[in-house]
Order: C-alpha cells, then structure tokens, then sequence
C-alpha cells in the first residue's frame, strides 16, 4: 500500500487518546445545556440527568455503584484528592502510605502524606512491584494505604494489584490504583483488581480532556481532607459546577470500552507485535522494556542503544510519525524515566527509550508509515555517525 507523507501518523494514546465520535457528539450536545445540575429548575434538571446518567457509564466500567462515583477534573486530581492521610475508610486512621516507585508523577508529588509516612516500593527488573517487599512492609506498624498504578504510561507493565491489595488487606491498610492506563485496554473492574478505590481519566480512553473519576468499592470509604472547598457538589466530596460535557464525553467513552473491549485488545496486540517487528527489523539490538511482564496490549517502550529518544523523536516527528519518549508529562524538557531506572536499567539506555502507545483509530497505515520513518530515522543516524553504532552494522 503507498504510504501518504502528509498522513500524521499518532502513536501517543498513553499521553491522551483521539476524541472518539460519539464522545465528541455526547461532549457537543451537553455543551448546548444551559442549566446548572444544581438548580432546580428544568433546565438544571436535564443537566443533571446528564451528569446522573454518566455516572451510571463510568461506575459499570470501574464495577461500582453509581453513587460511588465522584466526578473530578483529572485522574492528577483524583490522585491527590483521594491520597490523604484523613482518609476514611474503616474505623482505624491511615498512617502510612507505601507508592509503587514507578507510579505516575501525579500521585508521586501529588499525595499529602509527610515524606517519614512514605515509603517507596521497589520495582523488580520485569517492573512489577517487588511482592516479597511488601509483604514484609504491609506487617509493619501502622495503617497502610497502598498506591500502586493498574499499569504503567511508560512501559505498559502491568501491576499485580489484587495480589497486592491481598497482602495489604490481610493487614487492615486500604488499597488505591490508578487504573487510567487499564480503561479502553484491558479490565478496570474494581473487583478483579481488588483494590478499594480507583483514579480513572477520560481523555486516555477516547473521551474529552478535563474530566476524571474516583470510583469506590467500599461503603465505609469517605475522602477525609478535601482538596476543593466551596459548594455541595458531588455529595461534597468535591465542590464547583460539574463539567457537564466533559463528562457526558466521558461516559460515551466508557460505553465504548465496555463494548467489544477483548476484540479490540487482541487487534491492538496483534498491531503492536508488529510494530516491535519493525523495531527489531531496522534496529536488531534495540532493547524493549518490560518485555518479561505481562504488558498492556498496546504498549510498546524500546532503546536502541547509542540513539538518543529526543533525535530520534524529532526526526518521527519530522516524517510526520508522534511518538513519546519517556513519560509524556516531562517531554518537552527531556528527563530520564524514574520508572526505568526503578526497573534497574541504565541510565545510558534509559536515555533512549521512545514509547509507541496505540488505540481505537490505529491501523495498519500507522503500522506501516511508522516502520518507514523509524528505518529511514536509523538508517540515516547510522550514516551521519558511522562506525557509532557498531551493532547496527
Ligand atoms: N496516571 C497515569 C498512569 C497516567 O498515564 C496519567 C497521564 O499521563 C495520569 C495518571 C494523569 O492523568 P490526567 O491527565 O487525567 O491528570
């Protein structure tokens, strides 16, 4: 098939996923409500029965009842909202808060725990959370409530969160996950996670930037010290007008998930295999992260040595291909990865790494204009610098 140059080719779905059509059609007729959910009236009545039955959307996809959903801005927010030593959940206080140490930056920097409540969980070299240590930590002293992501932006390695949240339960802590990776890829049913409380985002699943969800199992789960303060929104747990067309966008994103979710796991599985084929193809020593893990279906992080991720990502970028190195968050100012360097690679590799991410719009064109671009990239870095990349040669 001929490639077409002016097609842009986007492979950064873990940094934010197209708008699908019916989020974009939900999102534009909610936008044309003019009630407040809030008010009374007829018009704030249908505006309410929006966000109401987006509510019901999002809880069948986390697994929970509705009125255990609350509606936030961002899975940053819900992170840091729910990450709170005043959490309420259970008789007895939080103490402690233990974070997987390849967990997103928003809940990294984003909780309200003092640094001697904190400790960090390591990550074994396959990137998932070192059990044997936390099991030996969940018998320390004190309450402990557990952050550890369903799976991560960077490598797509999946967490073994219910076997986690087992350990941490058998010892009365309280279990959250940033399940934003999981929606639209994989199961982010609360109960086979067996977690008590989960961070969603819309915009990683085909849904509109600027809205987010906590969504609770537990009867007893309160949010102890809110983080915005004013009005009754929200059962209270969070205050200010709902974004009501961000979360009607939401919701159809979440039907779309729950519709056909395993076919589309397995097509973008079967595309990502062959994009690492392509990797492998134009750069048979490239290293691909995580690869021993479990990993998310549409993920795939990989180094060629020697290659820096920022040339490589500008020339992508160039031959019309978006691709992410490292965490998406802090590119732009390129940092290596905490969560490579947690997994024990080098930070010379670490340098390297790209991330391809795919999702609903990604097909074959993507697969076959990426491998052109990543040959031609590759083959011209080795031209320009010779015998630089020995292995490549
Ligand atoms: N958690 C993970 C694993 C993410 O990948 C991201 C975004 O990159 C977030 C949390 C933050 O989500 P949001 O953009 O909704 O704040």
């Amino acid at each position: 098939m001929a490639v077409r140059p002016q097609t842009r080719t986007y492979l950064d779905y873990n940094a934010a996923a197209p708008l699908r059509p019916e989020a974009r059609d939900a999102a534009l007729s909610a936008m044309e409500t003019t009630g407040n959910p809030s008010s009374v009236h007829a018009e704030g009545r249908l505006a309410r029965r929006i966000v109401e039955e987006a509510r019901a959307d999002v809880a069948r996809l986390a697994g929970v009842a509705p009125r255990s959903v609350t509606f936030v801005s961002s899975a940053t927010e819900a992170a840091n909202c729910a990450l709170n030593p005043r959490l309420g959940a259970g008789a007895a206080p939080i103490e402690r808060l233990i974070v997987g140490a390849g967990e997103h930056v928003c809940v990294l920097a984003g909780h309200r725990f003092a640094a001697a409540a904190t400790e960090i969980a390591p990550l074994r070299g396959d990137g998932r959370i070192d059990l044997d240590w936390l099991e030996a930590a969940s018998r320390r002293p004190g309450r402990a409530l557990l952050a550890l992501q369903g799976a991560n932006n960077e490598t797509g390695v999946v967490q073994p969160v219910a076997e986690a949240a087992a350990l941490i339960h058998a010892a009365g802590g309280f279990v959250f996950c940033d399940a934003v990776q999981l929606a639209g890829r994989t199961s982010c049913d609360i109960g086979e996670l067996g977690a008590d409380v989960l961070a969603l985002s819309a915009h990683k699943m085909g849904g509109p930037k600027g809205a987010g969800a906590l969504a609770s199992a537990r009867a007893d789960f309160s949010i102890g010290e809110r983080l915005i303060r004013g009005g009754g929104q929200e059962r209270g747990v969070r205050a200010g007008t709902e974004n009501v067309a961000a979360i009607a966008g939401f919701a159809a994103a979440a039907r779309w998930c729950l519709a056909g979710r395993e076919a589309e796991a397995a097509r973008l599985l079967a595309l990502r295999e062959r994009l690492a084929g392509a990797v492998k193809a134009a750069a048979p020593d490239a290293a691909v992260f995580g690869e021993a893990a479990p990993r998310l279906p549409n993920t795939l992080c990989f180094a060629v040595p020697s290659v820096e991720a920022a040339t490589l990502m500008i020339a992508l970028d160039l031959a019309g291909v978006a691709v992410s190195s490292g965490s998406a968050c802090s590119s732009g100012k390129v940092t290596s990865s905490h969560v490579l360097a947690a997994m024990g690679v080098a930070p010379e590799l670490a340098r390297g790494a790209i991330r391809l991410s795919l999702g609903w719009a990604s097909d074959e064109g993507d697969l076959e204009r990426f491998a052109e671009a990543f040959e031609g990239a590759i083959g011209r870095m080795r031209e320009s610098r010779g015998a630089a990349l020995p292995s490549l040669s």
